[in-house]
């Protein structure tokens, strides 16, 4: 991918206190590895759409069914957004529907429970801490509190779904949906068993693809099509778009008699949203353009071998990866090991070694959701930078140095002794060497690297 430079000399001149905060995140995107792996980086055609007039036209509706005049050229960027998200995915339009006004992942799951369940009727994923989403029936969610979550578990041994435990508690409790699709599963997932036992139970089969979307129209992860009724996900983790979501339903399938996706138009709007961002759907357009571009198809392929060659080498320094490895873009390390809680300790010292990744529960999470004993790393970001199987040794080895520097802090279940150690480990951070030097070779490693548009 290229992307050129933005200079933002508007904002210079207009704002400088902006222009500074944003070419201090420039400085730290630069000189640091991104793993977060919901992260990327958008092309500079993306940007501009973002960044252009289209941002000023309200367009409350849909396509020729706008409540405001002036949205003919508006009803060519919506239609050819829509057109491209089927596209990417092989998909007629005469079978499947496609709402790209969702403005977020989040508000899109909320959309799809809103058309399709009532208050209080049963949505059936995986919990939060085994690697579902907050959206997928999180006590702290709308989504937990509106419906009655029905978790299903991972199998405890391999740490992966068991379809036999999914089919068992889908037939006893009957859920209106039965969701599929991870924020933190390194695993492929077999949508087509989900389907099959959503059909079983009469329940609406739905598949949140927003970490995988862009494996799956590249070829490299089995696709929800077409067995689900509903798919939804983000544009702007690994399919490298703008922040926004889209919705992918079956016309054919029905509620009470209406398809399912004349109701998911009506729950976006006018049940959840006003305005449509038109901007940023013209740069949802352009970001599934360039999906279905061989260029891309070769960055998702090689995304995966990244991940793999990131987790040999993690194994190869010693650390335990939950279900034992992985199949696409992400992987979380165990750290129990070492003990429970250290999640917190880890992303605060690969912080301060340039090196960006998040701490995450792990399947059976001995701690807490706020002090997890997992991290989750992801190949997307850093594979769109260049970054190819050889240089994942080297991060591996980075990695490995710096949680064994922090290893012997430890996590207390009382919240003064836990403040007291997370106090000390602070102070001591700055004396750390084994973070110094790595900071340093990391730096250093990166400016072989540009990131795409930042000079
Ligand atoms: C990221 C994510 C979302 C939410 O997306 P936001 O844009 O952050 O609201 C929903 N579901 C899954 C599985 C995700 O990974």
């Amino acid at each position: 991918m290229t992307r050129r430079a933005m200079n933002y000399t508007n904002v210079q001149a207009e704002d400088p206190e902006i222009y500074q905060i944003i070419k201090k995140e420039e400085q730290r995107q630069k000189e640091g590895l991104e793993l977060i792996p919901s992260e990327n980086y958008a092309s500079a055609a993306v940007l501009e759409a973002m960044g252009s007039i289209l941002n000023d036209k309200y367009a409350e509706g849909y396509p020729k069914k706008r409540y405001y005049g002036g949205n003919q050229f508006i009803d060519e960027v919506e239609s050819l957004c829509q057109k491209r998200a089927l596209a990417a995915y092989g998909l007629d339009p005469k079978e499947w529907a496609v709402n790209v006004q969702p403005l977020s992942g989040s508000p899109a799951n909320i959309a799809v429970y809103f058309a399709l369940m009532n208050f209080g009727e049963k949505l059936m994923a995986l919990q939060l801490t085994e690697g579902g989403h907050l959206t997928h029936g999180a006590d702290a969610n709308f989504s937990g509190r509106a419906y009655k979550p029905v978790f299903y578990p991972l199998d405890p041994q391999s740490q992966m779904l068991d379809y036999d435990v999914v089919r068992k508690l889908a037939q006893e409790h009957r859920p209106k949906i039965l969701l599929a699709g991870y924020t933190a599963y390194p695993r492929t997932i077999d949508f087509s068993k989900f389907a099959q036992i959503a059909k079983e139970v009469g329940a609406y089969s739905m598949a949140d693809i927003s970490h995988i979307s862009g494996l799956v129209s590249a070829g490299v992860h089995p696709s929800p099509f077409p067995d689900m009724d509903v798919v939804t996900t983000t544009t702007h983790k690994l399919l490298r778009g703008p922040r926004a979501a889209v919705i992918f339903s079956k016309r054919a399938t029905l509620k009470d008699g209406k398809s399912i996706s004349e109701l998911i138009d009506k729950a976006i709007f006018p049940g959840l949203q006003g305005g449509p961002h038109e901007h940023t759907i013209a740069g949802v357009a352009i970001a599934f353009k360039e999906a279905q571009t061989s260029e891309f198809k070769t960055y998702a392929a090689q995304v995966i071998k990244n991940a793999k060659a990131l987790a040999e080498s993690l194994m190869a320094e010693g650390l335990k990866l939950v279900s034992g490895g992985t199949d696409n873009h992400l992987l979380l390390v165990d750290l129990t090991p070492f003990g429970p809680g250290k999640g917190i300790f880890v992303q605060q010292a690969l912080e301060e070694a340039s090196i960006t990744a998040n701490k995450n529960t792990i399947p059976g999470e001995p701690a807490s959701p706020f002090f997890p004993s997992g991290l989750r790393l992801g190949t997307p970001s850093i594979t769109t930078r260049g970054f190819k199987e050889g240089d994942m040794q080297q991060v591996g080895k980075w990695i490995a140095d710096v949680i064994k520097s922090v290893k012997d802090y430890n996590y207390f279940p009382e919240k003064e002794k836990r403040q007291a150690e997370i106090d000390r480990f602070k102070k001591e951070l700055a004396n750390n060497e084994v973070i110094a030097k790595v900071r340093k070779e990391v730096n250093e490693f990166c400016s072989k690297f540009p990131v795409p548009g930042i000079e």
